[in-house]
């Protein structure tokens, strides 16, 4: 690469976008960030603080007087790993992996279509982004919080081949779940995050689609590599 860029990776749940993400910054020695970890911490507070739950509505008043208190809440990464692998912190507290039980992937698209979140984390993304030299994965990177980035990549996959990458991947944790209560939660959140009225997941018209139903992680790396090279980035 020549200069250093912003990239956008937006696409459905489970599609693999961090995966790809992360390997494609480590690849280009950018900086990786998961925008949905942001949606998750704040959900977690909002469950914490009894603004949010499964299966209740959620109380938004409550929840945007938190996000608008002095000192404000703080969300961060930090780098925990020697391959540059960040971790999720709130308020000074470690909650990555609080942020990734099913109870938080149940409430989060409710807390997401907030207004008032979606300003608190944009604010937040473009920060980090001003820097350039990063990899952003998400719902609305390339729609709404940059729409001028350099280059955009928008995931999908077939529900099916999702739901099981999401039901190994929570079983690795010890979560014990099945196979139909997963499928319904990504597709539940799909729904919800492509009607929502603010900055709903959609494919910016300059985006590149890549389907990786059937493609490894090295497939992926090899089309990508063809990509910014076509690009001449
Ligand atoms: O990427 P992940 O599945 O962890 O994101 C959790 C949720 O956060 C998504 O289902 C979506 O509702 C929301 N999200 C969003 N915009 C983003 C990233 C995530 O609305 N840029």
């Amino acid at each position: 690469m020549t200069s250093r860029i912003i990239i956008a990776v937006d696409g459905y749940s489970s599609t693999g976008k961090s995966t790809f993400a992360k390997a494609i910054a480590k690849e280009l020695g950018y900086v990786y960030i998961d925008t949905g970890a942001m949606y998750r911490a704040v959900t977690l507070l909002a469950i914490r603080k009894g603004c949010a739950g499964r299966g209740r509505a959620v109380d938004a008043a409550a929840l945007e007087a938190l996000l608008s208190a002095r000192p404000s809440v703080d969300v961060s990464f930090r780098v925990s790993g020697p391959d540059g692998t960040s971790e999720t912190w709130l308020d000074g507290e470690n909650v990555e992996s609080s942020i990734r039980t099913l109870e938080v992937s149940g409430v989060v698209s409710h807390i997401a279509a907030l207004p008032f979140v979606r300003d608190f984390v944009d604010r937040r993304l473009r920060e980090i982004g001003a820097r350039k030299g990063v990899v952003m994965d998400g719902r609305d990177i390339g729609t709404a919080v940059f729409p001028d980035a350099e280059l955009k990549i928008f995931m999908t996959a077939r529900p099916e081949v999702r739901a099981r990458r999401r039901l190994e991947e929570l079983r690795s944790r010890g979560e014990i779940t099945d196979y139909a209560e997963v499928l319904r939660n990504i597709e539940e959140r799909d729904y919800m995050d492509r009607h929502r009225k603010t900055a709903p997941l959609v494919k910016a018209a300059d985006a590149v689609e890549l389907d990786n139903s059937d493609m490894t992680v090295e497939d992926q790396m090899e089309w990508f590599r063809n990509l910014i090279k076509e690009r001449k980035l």
